[in-house]
């Protein structure tokens, strides 16, 4: 990702004042909540910087994972971590999976891309991506305490919560089932 001069001295800005922000709510988050207070603070400034987020619909413990992960990246690090796209109902990922399909003309192509509704974790509820690629690159470094990694190489913004353990890394979504010879069932149609 190629990034202008002016993008870097934006997003600087971003970083700076959000944390800012996050600093100087903190003691009003600390007398609503004495527990989590600076998370508390932490999400409220997030959510200036990323209004349109939806964290709705992961699971309770994903979120809480996302959540304190990204409160010690921004609180330690002054690293920002932004959620472009978390939980998808069903009706959503095979409307993406269909387009993906037509787009690159075979499932086995797709998957690397896209993957159907009962193979998604986002339909889990237990996948996020997430953005910009610095606020990855802390999540891949320091996720692991919280049980998130990132599973593909060609997703530098995909992460899954995995209690039980970091999970294989992957080429590319769809890569197991590319291993075990490619017969692959097309998946039924689309049923939310
Ligand atoms: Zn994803």
């Amino acid at each position: 990702m190629v990034r202008t001069h002016d993008e870097r001295r934006r997003d600087y800005g971003y970083r700076v004042v959000t944390r800012l922000l996050a600093v100087v709510l903190s003691p009003v988050a600390f007398v609503l909540a004495s527990q989590g207070g600076r998370q508390r603070a932490c999400e409220w400034a997030l959510a200036a910087r990323f209004p349109g987020e939806r964290l709705t619909g992961l699971t309770p413990a994903t979120r809480a994972a996302f959540a304190a992960a990204r409160t010690e990246a921004l609180w330690r690090h002054g690293v920002l971590i932004g959620l472009t796209s978390g939980y998808r109902d069903a009706a959503t990922q095979q409307r993406l999976y269909a387009e993906e399909l037509c787009r690159a003309g075979s499932d086995t192509a797709a998957r690397r891309r896209v993957l159907p509704v009962s193979e998604s974790r986002h339909v889990e509820g237990t996948a996020v991506d997430v953005r910009p690629v610095e606020g990855a690159r802390w999540l891949e470094r320091h996720g692991r305490q919280y049980h998130l990694y990132r599973v593909y190489d060609n997703e530098w913004w995909h992460f899954e919560y995995r209690p039980d353990g970091a999970p294989a890394r992957l080429p590319h979504p769809g890569a197991e089932l590319s291993a075990a010879g490619d017969s692959i069932a097309m998946p039924s149609p689309a049923q939310p």
